[in-house]
């Protein structure tokens, strides 16, 4: 019996196998395609700040149209771009876009909007990040203190005295950093004491069963408070109800980022959405 369930496993692995590897190879060929025939739109999360109500900011978070497959997920396509290296022009893309956009909302009187941009820690590799951040500064006319760049822990795997000199560089120029998905890492406390950082946005994945789950409450508290303690400011992720929202606001969360707010919209969506809003729904 046990015998048989390890050869329908095996069988069932093998085959799971070869279909993520096809998938690879498709996906990396018509993400060539995509970035030629730019199916890529940007599309914009607004962050309420938790004490005034307001929009402090916005996540720009990549969308592939495909012609074929439809909306696919960047969870799906980030990885194999990375991979594949192709990563590297998307993401100049992806900035250059985001910067571009937001100096638009300067333009037209949103002038303490933050946008915030992922970045992928193989665009730490070609060594020439900071100029790359400096020159897009530059062509789009975006105040520097007007972008922050969102990293990931595993940004210090490879290399990580270089990636930490490079990110006080930028924070030289003005631009934010934020830790994203905290928590989910391995190194993460050492990692906040060694990196130039200005925010921490603490994972979904804690956020989600904050009002059932006794555990991510208490992850959530110590968090907020270390982060306090160390002079950072804390966004959370996937704000989806009400009375998650309240736990956070009592818990002194400064920014809240989730579906239960504003899901991520196009640019021209946001226009509206910002012209019309008037406040937080109340919780
Ligand atoms: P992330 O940076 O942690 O982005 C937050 C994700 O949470 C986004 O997923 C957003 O749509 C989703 N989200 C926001 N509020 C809620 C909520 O209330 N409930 C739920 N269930 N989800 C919520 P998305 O857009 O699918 O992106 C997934 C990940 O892909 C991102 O996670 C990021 O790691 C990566 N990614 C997205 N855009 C880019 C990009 O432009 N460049 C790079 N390098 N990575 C990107
Ligand atoms: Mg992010
Ligand atoms: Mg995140
Ligand atoms: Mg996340």
């Amino acid at each position: 019996q046990a015998k048989q369930e390890g050869r329908n496993t095996y069988h069932w692995f093998t085959s799971e196998l070869n279909q993520s590897m096809m998938d690879r190879v498709t996906l990396r060929s018509e993400l060539q395609k995509a970035i030629e025939s730019e199916e890529f739109e940007l599309y914009f999360q607004p962050l309420i700040d938790a004490r005034s109500g307001r929009v402090g900011g916005m996540e720009a978070l990549i969308r592939w149209n495909h012609p074929e497959r439809g909306m696919v997920s960047p969870a799906d396509f980030i990885p194999v771009a990375e991979d594949t290296g192709q990563i590297i022009p998307m993401s100049q893309w992806i900035l250059e876009t985001a910067c571009r956009q937001n100096r638009l909302l300067y333009d037209s009187g949103h002038r303490t909007n933050v946008v915030s941009v992922n970045v992928s820690p193989i665009q730490f590799q070609p060594g020439n990040f900071v100029d790359i951040v400096k020159r897009t500064l530059e062509t789009t006319c975006l105040p520097n203190h007007l972008l922050e760049l969102e990293i990931v822990e595993s940004v210090l795997l490879h290399d990580p005295a270089r990636v930490i000199a490079t990110l006080h560089e930028l924070r030289e120029l003005g631009v934010g950093i934020s830790i994203d998905d905290f928590g989910t890492g391995f190194s993460s406390l050492s990692y906040l004491k060694r990196l130039p950082i200005t925010k921490v946005k603490i994972d979904r994945s804690f956020i989600q069963e904050i009002t059932n789950d006794p555990k991510d409450a208490a992850i959530t508290q110590g968090i907020i408070s270390m982060a306090h303690h160390l002079k950072l400011k804390v966004v959370a992720e996937g704000v989806e109800t009400g009375p998650q929202a309240a736990f956070l606001r009592d818990n002194a969360c400064d920014i809240f980022q989730g579906y239960f707010f504003a899901r991520p919209m196009p640019m021209a969506q946001l226009t509206e959405f910002l012209a019309s809003y008037t406040g937080a729904p109340s919780f």
